[in-house]
């Protein structure tokens, strides 16, 4: 078996390792020249699964080539509301399916989340001060329930092992200055699209996060391009509709069985403690890839490239 570390790295010919996220791995061009104008990046996703802000031991077969594939179909779906980064899918071959040349941005640091039900750390939030990021919202909600209009609630982008912290609007203009409406608009645009389209398919896009960049040069705060992964089940809340019932926790297409079964007292482990999490039994491995292939299937109505 490889160890961790060695395992986080394929050896790509004429690409160079320069950081791992907690699920995906950046590389960059040996020969600046190789790939046109502009600098690009080579974004691998990996099978790597993260719960409770702790990267496990064990790997969900194909879930990078099913979520890379996902978040390619979502860019088509989404170009003509804002440009992305992609710039081609001609990859080395030990990362085909599951990795995505990009043009390289200057990264805007914030998460850009947009809500239309209440869940989550939103749900906490609501609980404790009766609104979110600043938004007042209506008094009476239940978990699940529909927010009677899809809100922007920003995040800054946290540290290796700490958590994202909403922030209020004024707290991003604070941060990002003349991006921020921009920033509002856009991911309020991009995520009413999708839910409509997940709507259509039987789902519920409860939120979702998008992460913007510019290009080096960019002059104008209206220049931003969608960057990193779109709306897979890593950076998603999607829900089946026919199961929708607002007053309780809901089963989400994503990581439950994993947070489950690790918050169970079969995995012998404590949140709270600083130990690592324990490897995933392969029952909870297998049910956990199925859902990642459902959520695939049942958005794009096809068989993702294996
Ligand atoms: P996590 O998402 O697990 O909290 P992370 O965001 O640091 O951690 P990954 O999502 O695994 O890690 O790695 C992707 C990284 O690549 C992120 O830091 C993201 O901001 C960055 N990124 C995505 N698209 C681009 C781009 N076009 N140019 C430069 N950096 C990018
Ligand atoms: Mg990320």
């Amino acid at each position: 078996m490889m160890s961790a570390e060695e395992e986080r790295m394929f050896d790509l010919d004429g690409w160079a390792h320069v950081s791992s996220g907690k699920v995906r791995d950046l590389y960059v061009p040996q020969d600046a020249s190789a790939h046109g104008s502009g600098d690009v990046i080579l974004v691998v996703a990996t099978d790597r699964i993260s719960a409770f802000d702790h990267v496990l031991p064990t790997r969900i077969p194909d879930k990078g080539k099913i979520l890379a594939q996902l978040s390619l179909w979502w860019f088509e779906q989404l170009k003509d509301v804002v440009p992305n980064h992609l710039v081609s899918l001609d990859v080395p071959e030990p990362v085909r399916g599951r990795a995505m040349i990009c043009r390289r941005l200057n990264m805007i640091h914030v998460e850009c989340v947009a809500r239309g039900y209440l869940a989550g750390s939103a749900m906490s939030e609501y609980r404790a001060t009766g609104g979110i990021c600043g938004i007042t919202l209506p008094k009476g909600l239940r978990e699940g329930d529909e927010l009677p209009e899809p809100i922007f609630t920003p995040a800054t982008k946290a540290e290796a092992g700490s958590h994202d912290e909403n922030i209020s609007f004024e707290e991003l203009r604070t941060t990002v200055g003349a991006y921020a409406p921009q920033l509002r608009a856009t991911t309020l645009k991009l995520y009413r699209r999708a839910r409509r389209i997940a709507s259509s398919r039987g789902l519920i896009l409860a939120d979702t996060k998008f992460e913007f960049g510019v290009v080096p040069e960019s002059t104008s705060a209206h220049d931003i391009i969608l960057a990193d992964e779109v709306l897979t089940s890593d950076s998603s809340r999607y829900w089946d509709a026919a199961d929708w019932e607002p007053g309780r926790p809901q089963y989400s297409f994503d990581k439950q069985f994993v947070r489950d079964w690790l918050l169970s007292p079969e995995s012998g482990w404590n949140r709270l403690s600083d130990e690592p999490p324990p490897p995933l039994p392969d029952e909870i491995v297998e049910k956990t890839r199925a859902r990642y292939l459902e959520a695939f299937r049942r958005l794009t109505g096809t068989e993702p490239e294996l």
